[in-house]
């Protein structure tokens, strides 16, 4: 399960429950991005701080772990080298699913050896609502498309860009993510707008 995670929130976990159902995975790693190869330092919250929440948002879960091979590793986190690296330690035979959204599989022909990434693990894009799945099957090709799984959108259009916005704004994001992570969002004042100098923060 790669991303970004800036920050974790329902629909990431409702797509990695799911997905750990529908194709019978004994496990589901959620892998946040170091350096995402195609966003800047100031963009993007710390690579721990993004780690943290993942570990909360997912502890109850036995079947989620979480790993940190893409913030360990130096330079920037391209999705082959992860690919890589899972399959050689899981051993001869293992088949490694990579799962993110469809938006950003619709930029992965501008990815590090984007087919290496299609041939080598199953690919599977998670759409927003309203995604158009022609547009994925005329940016890939029909041969490309054809090895990309596409799944249903999440019953709830949830977003990390729109939960930033609410907490800079000081609304509420109860119910969009897990409590551990709005309490860790409020004593780590992120995404305020004040950078962290006295605006509300999450409101629950
Ligand atoms: P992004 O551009 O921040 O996100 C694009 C869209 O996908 C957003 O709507 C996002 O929603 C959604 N999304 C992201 N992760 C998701 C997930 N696990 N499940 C469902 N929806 C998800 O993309 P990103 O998070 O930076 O990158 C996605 C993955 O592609 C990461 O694993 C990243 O390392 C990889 N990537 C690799 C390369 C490369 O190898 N060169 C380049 C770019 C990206 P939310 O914002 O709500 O999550």
């Amino acid at each position: 399960m790669g991303g970004t995670f800036d920050p974790i929130h329902h629909a990431h976990l409702l797509i990695a429950e799911e997905i750990r159902r529908r194709f019978e995975l004994p496990r589901v790693i959620f892998m946040p991005s170091g350096k995402p190869p195609h966003k800047t330092d100031a963009e993007i919250t710390s690579a721990e701080d993004r780690y943290v929440m993942v570990q909360l948002a997912t502890a109850d879960n036995q079947h989620f772990y979480v790993s940190r091979m893409e913030i360990e590793r130096e330079g920037p986190s391209y999705t082959i080298d992860t690919i890589r690296t899972l399959r050689s330690r899981m051993g001869e035979g293992a088949e490694v699913y990579f799962v993110t959204g469809a938006d950003a599989i619709l930029e992965i022909l501008t990815w590090h050896e984007p087919d290496a990434i299609i041939e080598e693990a199953r690919v599977v894009a998670v759409p927003r609502p309203g995604f158009d799945l022609r547009e994925l099957k005329e940016t890939l090709g029909p041969r490309r498309a054809s090895k990309v799984t596409v799944i249903d959108a999440p019953p709830a259009d949830i977003s990390s860009t729109n939960i930033r916005e609410r907490v800079a704004i000081g609304t509420s994001i109860r119910y969009l993510v897990p409590p551990p992570v709005i309490d860790y969002i409020r004593k780590r004042g992120l995404y305020r707008s004040d950078n962290g100098s006295g605006s509300r923060g999450p409101t629950c």
